[in-house]
């Protein structure tokens, strides 16, 4: 697996990583056990996808015990920690109670990338007292890189503002042949600024795999209400699925490889899939490790442009 820069901090991680709210609990459906997840974390690692995402919002803190588990069977010095404080906990004071108890539940000293889950509209804690916090548990060594996740540019501004002795790598956001709204902003200030985009539902929660239909969707908790699934609009993505495959045959690669070679082929854009078992997990390593040539990537871009989705 090939690896990149997060933002300008010089630290290099896996281009493509593996995402872990699904270990959390049952939401994203009944075949979802511990067992499983940590061993598709095992196996990512094995494979280079190093770089392992969750959150202590994710099953109320269960995804990151999971996590932990891993971390103990392949050594700590092989996974590199990203997790996430809640939008809940942005009181200075709450973010330090909140990656103590991830560092805790993680079974490690200090977590590599700590990014702040959401932006907070609710609970009126001014960004820069939060991001102070998060620069103090980097100096304490509690911290290796800050981050931030669902950051808009104005976000992004304010939190760097507050920051004196060093810079946030990396803002996780929604990016896919089927969520491009990043396009328009952040990611072109990202990719000037040198911000690394972590891509979470880069296969469009599974509607990029292909293995959805209208009249065969999946009833997790999660994805019941979710638009990419909408009968009508399982009918629409079509064309583009079925031009993922036929590209996907040429490299010998399945659709969702393609999906994620599509986000990779846009420098500063590190996909990090979710998997739920080992076989998910391999599959997406394979992302990684060749190349989408220009006029495939063009019609990739051109189908997904012209797709219309329901969205209300
Ligand atoms: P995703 O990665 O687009 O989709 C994951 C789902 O796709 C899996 O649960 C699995 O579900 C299916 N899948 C995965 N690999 C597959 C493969 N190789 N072949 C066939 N099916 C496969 O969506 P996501 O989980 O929402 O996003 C990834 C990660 O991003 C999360 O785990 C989390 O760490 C992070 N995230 C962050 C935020 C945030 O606010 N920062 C929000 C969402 C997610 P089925 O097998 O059931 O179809």
């Amino acid at each position: 697996m090939d690896l990149v820069e997060l933002g300008r901090s010089g630290t290099r991680v896996s281009s493509i990583g593996i995402g872990t709210w699904q270990a959390g609990d049952d939401t994203w459906g009944p075949d979802v056990n511990d067992r499983d997840c940590i061993d598709a974390i095992v196996r990512a690692t094995e494979l280079g996808m190093t770089l392992v995402d969750t959150a202590e919002n994710y099953g109320r803190g269960h995804s990151e015990e999971v996590l932990g588990k891993a971390i103990r069977k392949v050594g700590r010095e092989n996974v590199f920690v990203a997790t996430k404080v809640s939008d809940h906990h942005m009181r200075p004071e709450d973010v330090a109670k909140a990656c103590e108890a991830s560092l805790r539940r993680l079974g490690i000293k200090s977590i590599d990338l700590y990014q702040v889950h959401w932006p907070d509209p609710y609970d009126q804690v001014p960004l820069r007292d939060t991001m102070k916090a998060m620069e103090w548990l980097e100096r304490r060594g509690k911290v290796g890189h800050i981050g931030v996740s669902n950051f808009a540019i104005r976000d992004l501004e304010e939190a760097r503002a507050a920051l004196s002795r060093t810079d946030i790598v990396s803002d996780q956001v929604q990016y896919s042949l089927l969520h491009r709204n990043i396009e328009a902003e952040v990611a072109p200030y990202c990719a000037r600024e040198k911000i690394t985009i972590l891509a979470y539902s880069p296969l469009a929660r599974g509607a990029l795999t292909g293995k959805y239909r209208p009249t065969q969707r999946p009833g997790d908790q999660v994805r019941t209400r979710d638009v990419f699934f909408r009968a009508a609009n399982l009918r629409r993505i079509r064309p583009l699925i079925a031009a993922m495959e036929r590209i996907g045959r040429t490299h010998d690669r399945t659709a969702a490889q393609v999906a994620l070679a599509w986000l990779r082929s846009h420098p500063g854009v590190v996909p990090i899939p979710g998997a739920k078992r080992p076989a998910q997990a391999e599959g997406n390593a394979g992302g990684a490790g060749w190349r989408l040539t220009r006029e495939e990537r063009g019609r990739l871009d051109r189908i997904s442009s012209g797709l219309r989705l329901d969205t209300f």
